[in-house]
């Protein structure tokens, strides 16, 4: 989730009283590395992924799942046994927000060659196969976007009682803080996201309405005012951080060969991400009911957000500065570069002295206005020890407001004095049950960024559009709803489709992947045919066509999204009583399903279809469909 700094953090009141301070020096933080690394050029294409996971518990004999709070001491041993003993061990792993989870990465960036996109699902292997290898008996790593019973009571693994009371750090109704990784990072900024706000996190879900489900459906709160107050009737309510940044993601990071390629890469990934995020939708249940949505993307959203009630614009501005229009987690706000200028249509507040010293610093308009964008949020944590920096080798001031703007996409500069370059992040992605659909899902969206800046693709529409696009894609089945779904008609590589008359249009995901005639050529057919000019070998190939024919036919709803998939296992558990209820025992059936999906590469035609079985345990690349 970010770097972390050791050492003690300050009380809300102190860090806010050191808000002006952390600002001013990271952006002559920022400026130092600007005007050192703005001319770099000649990087390589390097890229990483990044795949969150859950520790889970079986009970087979109660038919019981539980989140293990173990993630800190498995993350210990991970890293001793790993990167601590061997500088060039395959996989690093870092802490993530929950108590419950780690995330791991590949140990070196993949590189710009073709045959490393064959290694990717080997290196995933390797770190579910490393990590399981250090838990107890019956436990598992799941990669699973969100835990349906998160925040029902017994939840975790050891118990513990949700602390609604002063001084704690959530004051969930329903998430201990003991679910929090103990890292002070974490609780810290669960509290003071929470103080800042001035009330408690506000998370409402709609509710899928079943046959058997009551109508309205009410939760009632009598003994907590801030929840009666703010439950929505037909809605699940959350009231805490974990909620959301308790949930795991894929996301992939690049680095760009200069500053100017990452800014376009950086554009164009934008438009991307809520088609891939409809298409990797994994998370239909939340507090052990079924939701009306598939993606955890405005959960996580809700669940940080810091905003007091007058930036809400719910009140007249007095003590704050801005009315702002989005939560610190979200779609990102403007393009940078400059063929996305003219898309740039959504309004944007930014520090008006910040934006006016850095184009006195020369940087253009365009760049100033991001940063400055960025940076109208307070630092949330702030270490005793990290106060007084060195701005023009140290960068934590920077990276304190950067890293807690969680965006679909990131533009990162270089950190001070390193050899990495200019990169972007991209995070909309929901994190799939097996190695299998990650490695394609990275891969796919790998592959489309050397597509499109060999052919020079230009995919801008409107970024009111795109946040359009964003608010449909979390919908349930928003993969086969489509008719939401803009993009530009790619005109300049695809010259004679009927879209270069227009600038944008209305398509379904199935078109936008998979083409339609004289609409839009589609981004797989675009991919085939530059995987056709280019040195492939046979083993490659074939891994990445498989990859590909994933994408393809999740687009085309002959295989369902993962959060499809399990509201099918739900509804046709025996258990089930079509009351949008997720009982444990049908959350442990679940669960133990999707293990045995991601561990024993058991069949599972409608999720993966059966030309992406692999033989078991060989790890061989064979398409055993043939
Ligand atoms: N877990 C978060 C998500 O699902 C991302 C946290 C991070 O930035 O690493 O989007
Ligand atoms: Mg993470």
């Amino acid at each position: 989730m970010g770097l972390l700094s050791q050492g003690s953090p300050l009380s809300w009141e102190e860090t806010q009283r050191h808000a002006d301070h952390v600002r001013r020096h990271g952006i002559l933080q920022f400026l130092h590395i600007y005007h050192a690394v703005k001319d770099r050029h000649k990087d390589v294409l390097k890229w990483g992924d990044e795949v969150e996971y859950m520790l889970v518990s079986f009970d087979h004999e109660n038919k019981r799942v539980q989140l293990v709070l173990s993630g800190e001491d498995v993350l210990e041993t991970l890293q001793e046994k790993g990167e601590r003993t061997n500088p060039n061990h395959p996989t690093l792993w870092r802490p993530e927000y929950g108590s419950y989870m780690i995330e791991g990465t590949p140990g070196q960036p993949y590189g710009g060659t073709m045959s490393e996109f064959n290694t990717v699902e080997d290196n995933m292997r390797k770190r579910r196969k490393e990590a399981t290898s250090v838990l107890d008996e019956n436990q598992a790593l799941c990669t699973i976007t969100s835990f349906p019973r998160l925040g029902c009571p017994g939840f975790t693994l050891p118990e513990y009682k949700p602390n609604p009371v002063e001084g704690g750090a959530s004051k969930s109704l329903f998430f201990p803080d003991e679910a929090i990784n103990k890292h002070p990072r974490f609780g810290t900024l669960t509290r003071n996201i929470r103080h800042r706000r001035g009330e408690k996190v506000v998370i409402n879900v709609p509710i899928f309405k079943d046959k058997n489900t009551p109508s309205p459906f009410v939760e009632t709160f009598p003994e907590d005012e801030e929840a009666a107050k703010a439950s929505k009737p037909d809605h699940i309510y959350m009231d805490a951080m974990g909620f959301g940044m308790g949930n795991c993601c894929l996301q992939v990071t690049f680095q760009a060969c200069s500053i100017s390629e990452a800014r376009y890469l950086y554009d164009q990934l934008a438009t991307i991400c809520p088609i891939v995020m409809a298409l990797s939708a994994a998370s239909p249940f939340y507090r052990g009911y079924v939701s009306d949505i598939d993606c955890r993307w405005g959960v996580i959203s809700a669940s940080v957000d810091d905003r007091t009630r007058e930036e809400r614009g719910l009140e007249p501005l007095k003590n704050n500065s801005y009315k702002i229009s989005k939560s610190r987690y979200d779609s990102i706000d403007s393009y940078l570069s400059k063929c996305g200028e003219k898309y740039n249509d959504i309004d944007l507040t930014v520090d008006k002295a910040i934006y006016e010293q850095l184009l006195q610093e020369g940087i253009d308009h365009l760049l100033a206005q991001h940063v400055a964008h960025l940076f109208i949020r307070d630092p949330l944590t702030l270490f005793e020890e990290k106060i007084h920096l060195d701005d023009a080798n140290e960068s934590d001031h920077f990276e304190n407001i950067q890293s807690t703007n969680w965006q679909t996409m990131r533009f990162k500069p270089p950190p001070p004095n390193s050899d990495i370059g200019w990169r972007v992040e991209f995070r909309p992605m929901e994190v799939q049950l097996t190695d299998f659909e990650n490695s394609a899902y990275v891969v796919f969206v790998v592959l489309l960024t050397r597509v499109i800046l060999s052919y020079k693709l230009d995919f801008l529409i409107p970024l009111s559009k795109v946040d359009e696009n964003m608010k449909a894609a979390q919908k349930r089945d928003a993969v086969l709803q489509g008719g939401s779904t803009v993009v530009d008609g790619c005109g300049k590589a695809q010259a004679s489709s009927e879209l270069a008359a227009e600038e944008y249009t209305l398509m379904s995901i199935d078109t936008i992947i998979n083409g339609k005639e004289g609409v839009f050529p589609g981004l797989i057919p675009i991919l085939n045919s530059y995987l056709e000019n280019m040195e492939v070998d046979v083993d490659t190939r074939c891994s990445i066509l498989n990859y590909l024919k994933l994408i393809k036919k999740r687009a085309s709803g002959e295989l369902m999204t993962v959060a499809k998939w399990m509201r099918e296992f739900i509804a046709h558990h025996p258990d089930y009583k079509q009351d949008s209820i997720i009982t444990d025992e049908i959350n442990y059936s679940l669960l133990w399903k999707c293990n045995q999906i991601a561990n024993e590469l058991c069949e599972c035609p409608e999720l993966l279809g059966s030309a992406f079985r692999k033989v078991k345990d060989s790890g061989s690349k064979t398409d055993s469909s043939k």
